[in-house]
């Protein structure tokens, strides 16, 4: 069960009200690497998974990640204040008020239909969604992808750090980011306690494929590093002699019925194409200047751009 404790994880002080900053805080409160897409990447994680010991941490952080939420959204909660006020007393002048809200940067979303409450949306007004948690219930594929997770939230903190010159908010974002660096840790270390963490799953990787690396972008740019040369790497340079690279011959067929094989072939037969004609189209009657060639003769074109604006220019209908 849950329980709540009024006491906050970590005080917030915010010096002055700030709109602007407000709907930037927002990023972590209800967007994709924010607090709420934490907590229920982990809880619903927690339910389901069977080791006690990662059962234990992950109950443990999302409860965490709920207190940041907190943490958050009452940073929200007192940069919107003075602006919650007014809107709903409309205690200042109509365009006063107009002005405070439109100048603040805020959107329009948040000011009338959120009235300058904590809403799950993002920084740009997007609503909250659990697309944001990819769990996919394999712990050595979500502890990899929590582990992202924590960087990337850690990331986002760091930036809106980087935006804020409020000290007090600077020390409460500095706190929930190195909360992000330990959960990041904490990840890290469950990933290697499973002895086989990689590849991910129970199925080996099938030799020789997982030693090779295939050079498919070729040309001025081409390098070599660890990640794709050496002991480690059987490099494949010439494509086209690799294909295909079972030693089959690189075509896709499959066994049909009789009856399934008819339709298919009168599929194929009824949009057969004619490469012996060349059938005049609506592009060949409608063409105009830069057509090209067309079955109706050459129409010819621009040579470049600034050319083709001239010609646009030239064709221009004025009025009567
Ligand atoms: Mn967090
Ligand atoms: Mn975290």
């Amino acid at each position: 069960m849950f329980m709540h404790n009024k006491r906050l994880q970590y005080t917030v002080r915010v010096a002055e009200p700030n709109p602007r900053l407000a709907t930037m805080m927002l990023e972590q409160f209800g967007g994709a690497d924010g607090e709420l897409a934490a907590a229920m990447r982990y809880f619903t994680q927690a339910l389901g998974e069977e080791d006690a010991g990662r059962k234990d941490m992950l109950l443990d952080i999302a409860t965490e990640e709920l207190s940041h939420l907190e943490v958050i959204g009452s940073i929200v909660a007192m940069l919107n204040k003075g602006v919650k006020a007014n809107l709903a007393e409309g205690a200042m002048e109509e365009a006063e008020l107009y002005r405070e809200i439109g100048a603040s940067g805020t959107s329009a979303k948040e000011a009338l239909l959120f009235g300058g409450g904590p809403a799950l949306v993002d920084s740009a007004g997007v609503p909250w969604t659990a697309a944001y948690v990819d769990t996919r219930s394999e712990p050595t594929v979500d502890l990899r992808s929590n582990i992202a997770a924590e960087s990337r939230a850690k990331i986002v903190y760091e930036r809106l750090i980087n935006i804020t010159d409020d000290p007090g908010i600077k020390e409460a974002l500095g706190f929930l980011m190195t909360r992000e660096v330990a959960h990041q840790k904490s990840f890290e270390k469950a990933l290697y306690a499973i002895e086989n963490n990689f590849p991910s799953g129970k199925l080996p990787g099938i030799e020789p494929y997982a030693s090779m690396y295939v050079n498919a972008s070729q040309g001025a740019g081409d390098m070599q590093g660890p990640w794709n040369s050496g002991e480690q790497w059987d490099r494949v340079d010439d494509l086209v002699q690799a294909a295909a690279i079972d030693g089959g011959n690189g075509l896709a067929t499959v066994g049909l019925s009789k009856s399934d094989m008819a339709i298919a072939e009168s599929l194929a037969l009824r949009t057969k194409s004619d490469p012996s004609t060349n059938p005049t189209t609506g592009a060949d009657l409608g063409a105009g200047p830069g057509a090209g060639r067309t079955t109706e003769g050459d129409m010819g074109g621009a040579s470049n751009v600034k050319e083709a604006s001239k010609m646009a220019q030239a064709m221009t209908v004025k009025p009567q």
